[in-house]
């Protein structure tokens, strides 16, 4: 698994291939550069581009909104302090206003008197002043400690949307309407792209050779399939060259006209296989060629479509947009 995602990065690296609606070559039937638009849109659903385009901003509001609260979780504790500061001050305000009151009703004389007189005047002040600057501190904390509960609130927000946007993104449905779209004029393709095929029309996928017309949907089924931990990979395009050879090294009664079906592995007809226009792909899933009863088989069966890829049922490696 970490192999094979090695691999895919570094291939991915080397030769990426086009993320783009339609095939790269302009030259490709038109039929099959709908084909590539059609599956392109199934599988970027305007539901998941919208999420998509969004996250990066929802993703950098949790950002700010989380430095915002630290720095309003800061703020507070520093009005904490001032508060626990201010409260000390003023209890030795009143303390020593307390016993300049009881110097004054101790005072005797009139000068002893005068004295504590004017002393407990300054207390006074002081101990006002005190209380003044206790009352300041408090609303000081409590407006601290609103703006860090809205901070925290925004922070949480902020996490909660990119936690729903990743959801949508990863529950986005395909647009199965358009992958139907696609299925449908699949025979076309097929007709249309043996007609004008060249080798320049093929590209490469994680070291596997298809038809430009299908590598974004095929390099994307490979990437969900990794995802959901099934390492796929195969062999596409073939020459007819090499067709000819199969049908020999595989046992055809003749290499022309003999059915698929009478050679030891099914081998079509030279001509007449979608491998010779990198159509078809036989898939393997750690190194085996993919069998019925695998994980890789059921994952298949499962989401192929939504790639715009139908199996042969007498072969349960062999995908191709037709199922020829
Ligand atoms: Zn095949």
């Amino acid at each position: 698994m970490k192999k094979f995602r090695a691999i895919a990065a570094a291939v991915l690296a080397v030769a990426p291939i086009v993320a783009v609606a339609t095939p790269a070559d302009a030259a490709a039937p038109a039929t099959a550069q709908t084909w590539s638009t059609l599956m392109y849109r199934s599988l970027n659903p305007s539901e998941l581009v919208k999420w998509r385009t969004m996250l990066p901003a929802l993703r950098r509001t949790v950002v700010t909104s989380s430095a915002t609260a630290t720095q309003a979780a800061r703020t507070q504790a520093a009005a904490r302090t001032a508060v626990t500061a201010a409260a000390g001050a003023n209890r030795v305000a009143k303390n020593r206003h307390a016993i300049a009151t009881t110097k004054l009703t101790a005072a005797r004389k009139a000068d002893a008197k005068r004295k504590a007189r004017a002393a407990l005047k300054q207390r006074t002040t002081e101990l006002t002043a005190s209380a003044v600057a206790l009352r300041t501190a408090q609303t000081r904390y409590r407006n601290a400690t609103a703006k860090l509960s809205a901070a925290s609130s925004a922070w949480r927000a902020a996490t909660v949307a990119v936690r729903n946007a990743e959801q949508k993104v990863a529950r986005a449905e395909y647009d199965a309407a358009a992958a139907g779209q696609a299925r449908k004029i699949s025979a076309q393709v097929v007709t249309d792209t043996r007609s004008r095929f060249t080798n320049d029309d093929a590209t490469q996928v994680y070291g596997i050779t298809v038809n430009k017309t299908i590598a974004y949907a095929f390099q994307h089924m490979i990437d969900d399939a990794a995802r959901a931990g099934i390492p796929l990979s195969g062999g596409g395009f073939r020459t007819k060259q090499r067709q000819i050879e199969l049908r020999t090294i595989n046992g055809c009664p003749d290499i022309w006209t003999a059915p698929s079906s009478s050679c030891r592995v099914p081998t079509a007809i030279p001509g007449r296989s979608l491998h010779e226009i990198g159509l078809a792909v036989d898939m393997t899933s750690g190194g085996k060629s993919v069998a019925r009863d695998t994980v890789a088989f059921k994952w298949l069966a499962a989401h192929a479509a939504s790639y715009g890829f139908v199996n042969l049922p007498s072969e349960p490696w062999h995908w191709s947009i037709t199922g020829n």
